[in-house]
């Protein structure tokens, strides 16, 4: 399969795509055929627009989970949290690539497609979206700091030292 062909077939799931009313602004995720904000006095009707979101957004509130759901048995403890992006539409995913204790809110991340869950007697494989931290405060250095000196480098008898 050629690479276009790939991307033509990628389902919709696979992007951010929200819709905006162009009546009052208001942008959802996922996508509505009408505002709620307009319905009312009928102002939304045929004012829906696409509207892509940036994948940009902070972590809004966020719970520990440890009591793993069908499907996420091998991922627990797990950080899942409620992002607000700056398009307005706040949303649910998993946090990923940080340590439990590392999410804090106000925390920067930015959407990334993952797989999500794994249905154990079909194999089927779900993707989605998940956060992942947007790093701006270290100077491009890994999230997780330098690499921690294995033991046995630390505990080597010394040549010079010999009994
Ligand atoms: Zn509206």
């Amino acid at each position: 399969m050629s690479i276009a062909r790939f991307w033509r077939e990628t389902p919709r799931r696979y992007n951010l795509g929200g819709s905006k009313c162009t009546n009052c602004g208001t942008v959802y995720f996922p996508p509505r055929s009408v505002c709620p904000q307009c319905t009312h006095h009928r102002q939304s009707i045929e004012k829906m627009v696409r509207s892509q979101l940036s994948g940009e957004g902070e972590v809004l509130s966020y719970t520990v989970v440890h009591e793993p759901a069908e499907g996420f048995e091998m991922q627990v403890p797990y950080v899942l949290a409620l992002v607000k992006t700056p398009e307005g539409p706040v949303l649910t995913g998993q946090v990923v690539d940080v340590r439990p204790g590392e999410v804090r809110i106000g925390l920067k991340v930015r959407a990334t497609f993952r797989k999500l869950r794994e249905e154990g007697k079909s194999g089927v494989i779900h993707y989605g979206y998940k956060f992942s931290p947007v790093e701006e405060t270290n100077g491009g250095l890994p999230a997780r700091g330098p690499p921690v000196p294995a033991p046995e480098s630390l505990e080597r008898p010394r040549s010079a030292a010999g009994a």
